[in-house]
């Protein structure tokens, strides 16, 4: 445990605790964690669990008559990432702009995720894209799940993305065409469509997973996955209210950025609660308020793109000179005093351990039951996993009709036809909620369903078996007119992930716009452009002092998907994000831009001139 020299006086001169203590600590927790199976420990919702992949939200039985045409593009997935993409194909000029989108609507992760309690913890006003296109103003600082889902639906609606659209629909493969130069673009409804561009934007955590705890499948009560809610089971709606629980106990698994969210409705719907946890999650302070309506009014000009950079920079660290966001994100709690306390910490380690200090004490300031609070604190550091705000978590454990399973590390131990088991303790439940995440980095056709196949006939997959090969995390050698976004991989890794879409579709916007201009017909990744790339994420990770920082960090870091369930490894890094940041990731996609020759990248017939555009 974290040491406070409680007997000293705080003057800013003495420790506030032993950093060796506490790093000791944090690799403590961490051993207990690192799995063998590390990735292979989930169970696809396959099978018999195919049951639980369900779209709730439409009504059964639909069907259409198959779609047989050609489009300019093909976008595969309307959620944030399809929706700013064929945004920035409208401004590019296209016109026959097709999203395939397996759910019933536009919305991706916010069509999904409808659990109650469902919301975003990145700031609305740098989160919903294009606000100050599509107007409306957040109603508050974070917007909850029907706000945000509202929003796509703006979106889709000012760039005419729906005309084209078509939804339950899930694409089966998109096969290159040497000869007409253009994908074959099948799906589940028998539709054959050929597209000039594919963009997939399938979404990084988007296909769901269950853990494969031994005895999950001879499990008899009910069975829910977060991101496919069953109100008709459990009664209320996404603010609550879940009256179907009121005799009923339930087990909820998981407690993460999702479970930390919905367990305080699960709380006060259910009988009673048994919260499984095997590592809490860090919780911060949210501060939720209303939009001031004369403020947001008075907004400049260009203001969310100022806002959004702003955010992403004071978060990495990068000097600021205002904090425009200012929340739990973007505060450091680092000050002189701590610095002149601890001069064998090198500063940003030593930021960390006050902000995650700051986090336990909250526990310690809200849970009445000292042995609980104990469990529910987290030993690692700041953004080892995906940090959580809110402030109606912590309050949950001191209900008597809730009671935290922590299970050290460990996990569920057994399923059986009525309940789990952990130490020995059977707790028998009506129903089970799956709070366990989706699937990452797993393939291509495993997270999507299809495959692609570009030149030659050799499938995404196939390209990538010695590990993630492209220009930018956004295009592949030998898959020409084909983009990819959302992607984890070799393209940047920010808290507001709405930042790195929106980069990332006006760098795809950019160069298709380019190629139309020049008459065009294919437009293709070099070999020596993917090599380059692929050794600069490796050697700014392995070459640079940022770089190796930044992966000594995830080696000391708890297990999770940020860092291949605790198994860093070069393949990893390459796999991985920029190693120096989204920021300096996107003044690289500006540079290239910028250079006005699209280096890298071979045009088909090539432009008669080449000139800075
Ligand atoms: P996560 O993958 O983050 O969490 C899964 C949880 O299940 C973890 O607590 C994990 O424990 C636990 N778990 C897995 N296997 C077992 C087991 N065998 N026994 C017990 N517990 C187990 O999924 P989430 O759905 O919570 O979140 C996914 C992502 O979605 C987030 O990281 C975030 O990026 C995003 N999100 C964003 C929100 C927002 O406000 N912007 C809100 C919700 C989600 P362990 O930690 O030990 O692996």
């Amino acid at each position: 445990m974290a040491e406070k020299n409680t007997d000293q006086p705080d003057d800013g001169t003495q420790p506030r605790f032993d950093p060796a203590r506490l790093r000791a600590r944090y690799r403590a927790e961490r051993a207990k964690r690192i799995r063998a199976d590390g990735n292979r420990q989930y169970q696809k919702l396959e099978g018999e669990f195919s049951d639980l992949d369900f779209d709730p939200y439409v009504e059964p039985g639909f069907s259409r008559e198959p779609v047989a045409d050609a489009v300019d593009a093909v976008i595969v997935g309307g959620g944030y990432g399809g929706l700013l993409v064929g945004a920035e194909l409208r401004r590019a000029g296209l016109e026959r702009i097709r999203i395939i989108e397996r759910g019933g609507d536009i919305g991706g992760t916010w069509y999904w995720n409808r659990y109650p309690g469902a919301a975003c913890d990145v700031e609305s006003y740098i989160y919903l894209p294009l606000i100050e296109e599509v107007g409306g103003a957040p109603s508050h600082k974070y917007a909850t799940a029907p706000e945000i889902w509202e929003h796509t639906k703006k979106i889709a609606r000012r760039f005419d993305l729906y005309r084209d659209a078509l939804f339950q629909t899930a694409v089966t493969e998109a096969v290159w065409d040497e000869k007409s130069e253009t994908y074959t673009v099948r799906t589940d409804r028998d539709d054959v469509i050929r597209a000039r561009y594919l963009i997939t934007a399938t979404g990084s955590l988007s296909k769901p997973k269950l853990p494969g705890i031994p005895g999950i499948a001879s499990y008899r009560g009910h069975m829910i996955h977060s991101s496919r809610w069953d109100y008709e089971y459990t009664g209320g709606d996404q603010t609550g209210g879940l009256s179907g629980l009121a005799d009923k106990r339930v087990a909820v698994i998981g407690t993460g950025a999702t479970a930390v969210q919905l367990i305080p409705h699960l709380a006060e719907g259910a009988e009673h609660l048994f919260v499984f946890q095997r590592t809490p999650s860090s919780i911060h302070v949210r501060a939720d308020r209303p939009t001031d309506p004369e403020w947001f009014e008075g907004l400049p000009k260009g203001w969310q793109k100022e806002r959004v950079e702003n955010f992403t920079k004071a978060f990495e660290g990068i000097p600021v000179e205002v904090d425009l966001v200012n929340d739990s994100w973007t505060q450091s709690f680092f000050d002189a005093a701590d610095a002149a306390a601890h001069r064998d910490v090198a500063p940003h380690q030593l930021a960390n351990y006050l902000k995650m200090e700051e986090t336990r004490s909250r526990v310690d300031q809200v849970v009445k039951d000292p042995r609980v609070a104990e469990a529910l604190k987290p030993w690692y550091d700041f953004f080892c996993k995906r940090p959580c705000f809110h402030d109606g978590y912590l309050e949950v454990f001191n209900r008597d009709n809730v009671t935290l399973v922590d299970t050290d590390g460990r996990g569920v131990d057994r399923i059986d036809e009525t309940g789990l088991w952990v130490d020995g303790e059977h707790y028998e439940v009506d129903c089970i909620v799956f709070a366990t995440g989706f699937e990452v980095g797993t393939s291509f056709r495993s997270r999507t369903g299809f495959d692609i196949r570009g030149r030659g006939g050799m499938t995404l997959d196939d390209h990538w078996k010695d590990g993630f090969r492209s220009l930018h995390g956004l295009a592949v050698h030998n898959f020409p007119n084909y983009f990819f976004i959302n992607s984890l991989s070799q393209a940047a890794m920010t808290a507001n992930f709405a930042h790195t879409l929106a980069e990332e579709s006006a760098h795809i916007g950019y160069i298709i716009g380019a190629a139309n201009r020049d008459s065009a017909k294919t437009i293709e990744v070099t070999a020596e452009a993917e090599e380059a790339w692929v050794q600069e994420i490796i050697d700014v990770v392995t070459n640079n002092t940022v770089g190796a920082q930044n992966l000594a960090f995830q080696e000391e870091c708890t297990p999770g998907y940020y860092n291949n369930e605790g198994k860093p490894s070069l393949v990893a890094v390459q796999n991985g994000p920029y190693g120096l940041g989204a920021t300096a990731y996107f003044g690289v996609l500006d540079s290239w831009r910028k250079a006005g020759t699209l280096p890298g990248l071979s045009l088909t017939p090539a432009p008669v001139t080449v000139e800075a555009r």
